[in-house]
């Protein structure tokens, strides 16, 4: 009995130490970001990550303001970076650094704002495909939309990069509904009151476009479809897009929420374990989990 009981625990230790090895890695950059919400956000992106069971997280806060002299996380240590970050530009050695890790096959997520850092830093842009603000303009590469028969345009057409009008709740449409991210996701799902980003522009080399939002000129938009969750192939590593996120009350969407639980598990791992969950949004109906921010 005693040998039958020792050898349970021993086999419940060795379950829970696979299951603990098992989990993915990700680490949340945050510290400087014109979006004053960025120490909740960040927290509540970390809640999303971790409560599904998939992932431990670590968050590294860069110095206010200014470049951090000290900031050189070892990044080859995740399988998974996020980035709440859109401030001064990084050491050199950690640019570089970081651009290895995901060439070298590591995993990126972008959300909202961090798409508007770094508007000189090519290699950077190559990474992410599309950015705005920053300086953005026609060198930055073109402006990237789907057009009413849902083709993709790439347009040079001169001018800024980045846009948004007023937030409202909009719809967003999927592009592709096999990819795994998206696979399972109504065809249309309403999305709470967020910045609907436009004139979006960058290299946009190998980049698959999954879902759009239209951009309707009552609220101040393009009259174009937005890329709102979209990839890039960058050397062997894959970065997962999403402009989506603006304020808690974005980040309380259950898209957005799903959007980004399953977009990290791509980044890391190339696949998605994860069901879409029971409360998802619906074509005319906003669904949101409270934060208690
Ligand atoms: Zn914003």
């Amino acid at each position: 009995m005693f040998r039958r009981v020792n050898m349970f625990v021993l086999l419940l230790v060795m379950t829970m130490a696979a299951t603990a090895q098992a989990k993915m890695k990700a680490l949340i950059i945050e510290g400087q970001n014109n979006h004053g919400v960025w120490p909740k956000t960040t927290q509540m992106m970390k809640g999303y990550l971790e409560e599904t069971g998939l992932f431990s997280v670590d968050v590294v806060t860069t110095l206010k303001s200014g470049t951090d002299p000290d900031f050189g996380p070892t990044f080859s240590d995740y399988d998974v970076v996020v980035s709440n970050y859109n401030g001064s530009p990084w050491p050199e050695g950690t640019k570089n650094a970081f651009i290895d890790y995901i060439k070298g096959g590591g995993g990126f997520v972008l959300v909202h704002a961090a798409n508007n850092a770094f508007g000189n830093w090519k290699e950077y842009n190559e990474a992410i495909g599309l950015g705005g603000w920053g300086g953005r303009n026609e060198k930055s590469g073109p402006y990237v939309y789907l057009n009413s028969e849902g083709k993709l345009i790439r347009d040079a057409t001169p001018g800024r990069g980045g846009n948004h009008g007023s937030q409202h709740p909009f719809v967003v449409t999927i592009r592709d509904n096999k990819h795994p991210v998206t696979k399972g996701m109504p065809g249309q799902w309403l999305h709470e009151k967020d910045e609907l980003y436009d004139l979006l522009r960058g290299p946009a080399e190998n980049m698959t476009v999954l879902a759009t939002a239209y951009g309707s000129k009552e609220f101040g938009g393009t009259g174009r479809h937005e890329p709102m969750i979209f990839t890039v192939d960058y050397g062997k590593g894959r970065v997962f897009h999403t402009p989506m996120g603006h304020g808690i009350y974005s980040q309380e969407c259950v898209g957005f929420i799903t959007t980004l639980q399953r977009g990290t598990e791509w980044a890391a791992r190339g696949r998605v374990t994860q069901k879409l969950p029971g409360d998802f949004p619906t074509a005319d109906k906003i669904s949101k989990r409270p934060s208690g921010n």
